[in-house]
């Protein structure tokens, strides 16, 4: 059994010393247990988190203890009523070969269902992410404005698709020209602008002409100082993530925004709201959330885009790539 640990917390970006791979027997499943062999790996901006120790919504991943993650796996020995051997499951296992589990908070997708990794990402705690913040806090009515960063991620995506379906004109913020025009040709955004454009603050006011009525926070930095002037009065701000920040060791170097932010929400009566999605919405919103989504993805009106890593041991350098917008789509490390 190889396992990816926390050997060390990392300070800014992870390097060679923060992860280490491990290899032992594979577990032995006891009574009223089932022995799972993963996969598929999702990996999340939120991972990075996990990494401190720090007061958050989670603990964090102990020193020496399997780096957390949800994984697509399948069932190999079962004594488990409810799950039998060649059945493939949605499971927290983490960032292993092997994992034993007793069911718990484990969703079983049958023998062959299609698309398995789909559970990591459009049909999941992403794609469910995009749909609950959307709907109950950025409540997007139509001919409204949405600002989405990270644009072409597994979120960023899934949101401004479902605002179009609610009759928005959506505008992406993303890192390059070929991400931008993913947004544009394969996503229906009206329009993307590149963050990394000289004149991107100019660029996007003028995609906004009437303003922006819902931001939707996915990486914080200079997407939120663009935003912050655009917005009309009673927009909606979603705080689902700060991407852009996940590295940082410190305060950034630079003016103090605070002034420029309290004052923005202050004027334009702006409600800003974070949420973690396990913890706003629960079962009857996931319910909503997996019956539009497969409806939506049958009918061809939202598409999705999966970039797969070979390999356990690629995770590590997956995930900074991810983090530093070298992904492309959803990230997923094929296991096994
Ligand atoms: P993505 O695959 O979109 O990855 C994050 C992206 O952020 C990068 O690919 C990059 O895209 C962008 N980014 C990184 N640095 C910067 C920067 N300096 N400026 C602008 N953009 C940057 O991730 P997800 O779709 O999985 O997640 C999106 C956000 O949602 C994350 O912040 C994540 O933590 C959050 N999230 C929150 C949840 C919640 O419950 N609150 C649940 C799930 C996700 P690009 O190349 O386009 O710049």
């Amino acid at each position: 059994n190889r396992r990816i640990v926390l050997a060390q917390r990392p300070r800014g970006e992870p390097d060679a010393n923060t992860l280490r791979l491990e290899t032992g027997p594979v577990p032995e499943p006891g009574a009223g247990k089932m022995l799972l062999r993963t996969v598929f790996l999702s990996l999340d901006p939120y991972m990075r988190g996990r990494m401190n120790d720090a007061k958050s919504y989670a603990e964090p991943v102990a020193i020496g203890g399997v780096m957390t993650g949800q994984v697509v796996a399948e069932v190999v020995t079962s004594d488990l009523d409810g799950f039998a051997v060649g059945d493939m499951v949605l499971a927290g296992s983490g960032w292993q070969d092997w994992a034993v589990s007793d069911g718990a908070g484990v969703l079983n997708l049958g023998a062959a269902p299609e698309n398995p990794s789909w559970a990591l990402g459009i049909l999941g705690m992403p794609g469910f992410t995009a749909h609950a913040g959307l709907l109950n806090i950025g409540e997007p009515k139509s001919g409204e404005t949405l600002v989405v960063g990270a644009a072409t991620g597994p979120v960023g995506a899934t949101v401004g698709q479902i605002a179009k379906i609610k009759g928005c004109r959506v505008v992406g913020v993303a890192g390059g020209p070929e991400k931008c025009a993913h947004a544009v040709d394969k996503l229906g955004f009206d329009a993307c602008i590149d963050h990394r454009a000289e004149d991107f603050e100019a660029q996007l006011a003028a995609a906004c002409p009437d303003g922006v009525d819902i931001y939707w926070e996915n990486v914080g930095g200079r997407t939120l100082y663009a935003a912050l002037p655009l917005l009309n009065a009673f927009a909606r701000v979603p705080v689902c993530g700060v991407a852009a920040w996940y590295n940082l060791a410190g305060l950034p170097e630079g003016p103090d925004r605070g002034p420029q932010i309290l004052s923005t929400i202050l004027r334009m009566k702006v409600k800003m709201q974070g949420f973690i999605i396990f913890d706003n919405f629960g079962p009857e919103d996931y319910a909503v959330f997996a019956r539009d989504m497969r409806g939506w993805l049958a009918e061809g009106r939202v598409t999705y885009t999966e970039q797969v890593v070979d390999g356990l041991e690629a995770a590590p350098g997956a995930l900074n790539d991810l983090l530093a917008g070298r992904s492309f789509g959803k990230m997923v490390v094929r296991v096994g």
